[in-house]
């Protein structure tokens, strides 16, 4: 499978403090890969390396083999990392399929342009992404009415009109029941199979890792100590100490 994204001994301190320390790793395309690790193991920080919003202290990223390090958030956006934000993104007094078109809008950078016909041409683009995440019956009610679960369907939809090579989805089944979380996954997983894309994210929900991810990472104090298929990380044993309190 082709590589997506490459991360050479990346790290990050605060302060002198080292929340990642040399982490290395790739995201293969169509791939559905777990980071995993404690509470402060440095999961937000490697996401926020990925996607610009913090530069590294050292190291490199490269995205399809250009390097991305340390480029501004909105270019690396461009060039095709997306991650999903929580849902105070959205706009919660306009309809759901509204959101939709706003993105598209944004998308295509029409922002200062359209009028009534491009907003015809995104509703029924926009209709189409709310079919991908089941969402179509609920396209003209205001957010602000949505389940949560709901939300975090067109959080995804939103993310998905920007067409990214990769999405970052840190804790994204955060707030949500069990049921939810495996529900929200599988979606996910179903978009990675259909549209090839490749997804990074973060769970705390072994269930729903275990069920879904097709590799997991494990990092304690900012190093990676597991890289693997669910079965290899599962009988790791430096995994089994991190998780089972040895
Ligand atoms: P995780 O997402 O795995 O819970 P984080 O990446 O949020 O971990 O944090 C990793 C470590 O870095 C933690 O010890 C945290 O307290 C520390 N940290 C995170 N952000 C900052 C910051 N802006 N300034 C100082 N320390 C931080
Ligand atoms: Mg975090």
């Amino acid at each position: 499978m082709t590589e997506i994204l490459r991360a050479d001994n990346l790290r990050k301190s605060y302060d002198g403090f080292l929340a990642v320390d040399g982490v290395s790793f790739s995201v293969r395309q169509g791939e559905l890969k777990a980071l995993i690790g404690p509470n402060g193991a440095g999961k937000s920080t490697c996401f926020n390396m990925l996607t610009g919003q913090l530069k590294p202290s050292g190291g490199e990223v490269h995205l399809e083999g250009t390097r991305i390090t340390g480029r501004p958030p909105r270019e690396i956006w461009r060039m095709g990392v997306g991650r999903t934000f929580q849902i105070t993104g959205t706009y919660r007094s306009m309809s759901v399929i509204e959101n939709v078109q706003m993105a598209l809008i944004s998308h295509h950078r029409r922002i200062f342009t359209f009028g009534p016909r491009a907003w015809k041409l995104y509703r029924d683009q926009a209709l189409e992404f709310l079919r991908t995440v089941s969402l179509e019956d609920q396209a003209d009610r205001p957010c602000s009415v949505l389940a949560y679960g709901d939300l975090k369907r067109l959080e995804l939809a939103i993310a998905l009109c920007h067409r990214p090579r990769l999405l970052l989805m840190d804790e994204p089944t955060a707030g949500m029941a069990p049921a939810a979380r495996i529900e929200l996954m599988q979606l996910v997983a179903d978009i990675v199979r259909e549209q090839g894309l490749s997804v990074l994210f973060t769970e705390h929900d072994m269930d729903v890792v275990f069920a879904h991810a097709h590799h997991i990472m494990v990092l304690n104090r900012g190093a990676l100590i597991a890289d693997g298929s669910a079965d290899e990380v599962r009988r790791d044993p430096r995994v089994q100490e991190v998780y089972l309190g040895g």
